[in-house]
């Protein structure tokens, strides 16, 4: 028997694969068959880590199964791009309905709900970008509304230095940052918690294979370097953020949290996504030689729908499940990860397994694309009326912010990347220095 896969597809993409787990066989599961992303779990906080995948609503330990004889996410994501292919292969093939595995596999489940998900793998450095176009130029347009994108964004992914050490799983509250802000017409700043905190709609790309340091990635190479995609919330605090960013960008605004997803979602499970980014508009220069590739500009993104979700306090004290406020997706992005991936190297920099690049916030554009609330709220002047009546400029204290992505085509498995979510706590009292 033999079937014909498109370029770059194979038979773990088949959509009418089915697995021996019957939640993975749901038709809205994040996790199918065809996605196998990789995490951290553990059973209790006083246990190690393990390296799981997801599966249905469970994980499968992948030690237990044999495949694995460590539980180190480093060195398997650190493994060339063909070797980490062949243990996904491994994992469909002993997940499939029928397969030998379907009598030993079942002790190496266990329930996501009982099990404690961490980040998908140690993180090294993080690096966050700039690339949804609409959203730098609707921050732009409010602080320069002549010339909302600088002249430099169409040529050089914009990028700046984060902070690894606060990269938090989903699930861990963080609490409102204190720092100085600039109050309106003030001479000179204050301290205190911040009033204008916002979260950033975000995908991240996590680093497997590095590179030596002084030999850039190439272009074409980039996704052989590429572990997988998580959902990021870059939370930002914007009075922080507006009184310290010049000239050299954003430092405590930024660093007291960032919160990922806990799968990573391999390039592989998202090959059936990949697509064109969105097209350079007639008059943008054409990227230079080394950010520049036909393969590149023709399947160099993926289509990956992206929301995000409210739960206010009270909502949650209501049994409510939260409010979708927005949706975007990574074709609005107006530089691919590859190009990310390469750019960040070619200056002679090595990247590292567990390096985090966040795309910078992801905005439609389109009114209720918008994915931070600066920009829902045009800067906090028109707050957000919500279902319930509550209204919002900024987040408040017990809010929930819940990310949500997903690939969907005909022909192809939908797959998801899980929730990515947390609550923000009140500011703890008195940090003063
Ligand atoms: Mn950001």
């Amino acid at each position: 028997m033999t079937t014909a896969f498109a370029p770059g597809l194979d038979a773990t993409h088949d959509p009418l694969s089915r697995c021996w787990v019957d939640s993975a066989n749901a038709a809205d599961t994040d996790f199918p068959i065809q996605n196998l992303p990789w995490g951290q779990f553990r059973a209790d906080t006083t246990s190690p880590w393990r390296i799981g995948v997801a599966i249905g609503d469970a994980v499968l330990d992948v030690q237990a199964t044999g495949l694995l004889d460590h539980a180190d996410m480093a060195r398997v994501l650190s493994a060339p791009a063909p070797a980490r292919r062949a243990l996904r292969r491994a994992l469909w093939q002993g997940l499939q309905w029928g397969a030998p595995e379907q009598t030993a596999w079942p002790s190496a489940l266990w329930p996501q709900q009982a099990v404690q998900l961490g980040l998908p793998c140690e993180v090294g450095d993080f690096t966050d970008f700039y690339t949804g176009i609409h959203h730098a130029t609707a921050v732009g347009a409010m602080f320069r509304p002549q010339q909302p994108l600088l002249p430099n964004y169409k040529w050089v992914p914009i990028g700046y230095h984060g902070r690894a050490s606060s990269v938090l799983p989903s699930g861990q509250g963080f609490h409102r940052p204190w720092g100085q802000t600039l109050p309106a017409g003030a001479a000179a700043p204050v301290f205190g918690p911040s009033q204008r905190l916002d979260y950033e709609l975000e995908l991240a790309g996590w680093v497997g294979t590095g590179n030596t340091l002084g030999q850039p990635i190439d272009l074409a190479q980039a996704h052989e370097h590429l572990a997988g995609i998580t959902l990021l919330n870059d939370w930002s605090a914007r009075d922080i953020q507006a009184w310290e960013y010049q000239p050299l960008g954003p430092f405590l605004s930024k660093s007291f949290a960032s919160t990922v997803s806990p799968w990573l979602v391999t390039p592989d499970a998202l090959a059936p996504f990949r697509c064109a980014p969105a097209a350079r508009v007639p008059g943008d220069p054409v990227p230079l030689a080394y950010l520049l590739s036909a393969q590149d500009q023709a399947l160099g993104s993926w289509d990956i729908q992206l929301e995000v979700w409210l739960q206010t306090a009270a909502m949650q004290a209501k049994g409510h499940p939260g409010q979708r406020l927005s949706t975007s997706s990574l074709r609005d992005a107006y530089w691919t990860l590859a190009q990310l991936l390469t750019h960040h190297t070619v200056g002679g920099c090595n990247l590292r397994t567990g390096d985090v690049l966040g795309t910078g916030t992801l905005s439609g554009s389109r009114p209720g694309q918008a994915g931070s609330l600066l920009e829902l709220t045009h800067g906090g002047q028109q707050p957000l009326v919500l279902d319930n009546g509550e209204t919002r400029r900024f987040l408040e204290d017990g809010d929930t912010v819940t990310l949500r992505g997903h690939c969907e085509r005909s022909g192809a498995r939908r797959i998801g990347f899980g929730p990515c979510s947390a609550t923000v706590l009140s500011a703890r009292s008195g940090p003063v220095p």
